[in-house]
């Protein structure tokens, strides 16, 4: 299995120790030439998601990566990265747009730019959870269901192919968020494979 990171911009040197300490390859995606390597699942990191998302237009990456998503590409996406993929932006411009759920974008006021705390997570346990001037989720629709709250607000969520938090679990030396990921990369493989 290899996994892209999106690399603009933004936290993604952690998502690659991450990947690393699980062993599991890897590239950096930089430039729309690095899309020519195939990959299994792409990791969308923290960041400011108006930089990433003026990036991946400015370097012919933005409808690619929409255009993989949309077709069922794995995606992980971390605080902006969560953004990056939300349908509704309050506070803030749609980019992929192709989760559906609301996001609040820097919701949690300039008293709390950033906090950790630990809350339960859908099928893992309660794990660390490092907010950063973080978004979160006000609503989620459709087949999005939430993997976790914190503080009254939802801060994870799964539809299909995709898979967002509104921390940053690659902050912390806990890998199972990572790895929740790739085992759902997996089971979407197998389940693919099966039905050929
Ligand atoms: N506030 C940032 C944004 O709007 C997200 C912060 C983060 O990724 N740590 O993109």
């Amino acid at each position: 299995m290899t996994i892209a990171v999106l690399a603009l911009q933004g936290a993604f040197l952690e998502h690659e120790r991450a990947l690393k300490k699980l062993g599991v390859d890897f590239f950096e995606i930089r430039q729309a030439a690095d899309l020519t390597t195939p990959f299994d699942g792409l990791i969308l990191p923290g960041g400011e998601s108006t930089v990433m998302g003026k990036l991946l237009h400015e370097l012919h990456l933005f409808v690619p990566l929409k255009k993989k998503i949309q077709a069922g590409l794995p995606v992980f996406g971390t605080c902006a990265g969560l953004i990056l993929l939300a349908g509704e932006v309050i506070g803030g411009s749609v980019h992929f747009g192709t989760m559906d759920i609301s996001v609040r974008r820097n919701a949690y006021g300039r008293q709390l730019n950033s906090f950790y705390t630990e809350a339960p997570f859908e099928g893992i346990g309660t794990v660390p959870m490092t907010f950063i001037r973080a978004p979160y989720i006000a609503s989620v629709s459709g087949d999005t269901r939430i993997l976790a709250r914190a503080d009254g607000h939802i801060v994870a969520a799964i539809q299909k192919n995709q898979i967002v938090t509104a921390f940053h679990p690659e902050l912390n030396d806990d890998l199972r968020i990572h790895q929740y990921f790739l085992d759902s990369i997996r089971a979407r493989t197998t389940v693919s494979n099966s039905n050929l």
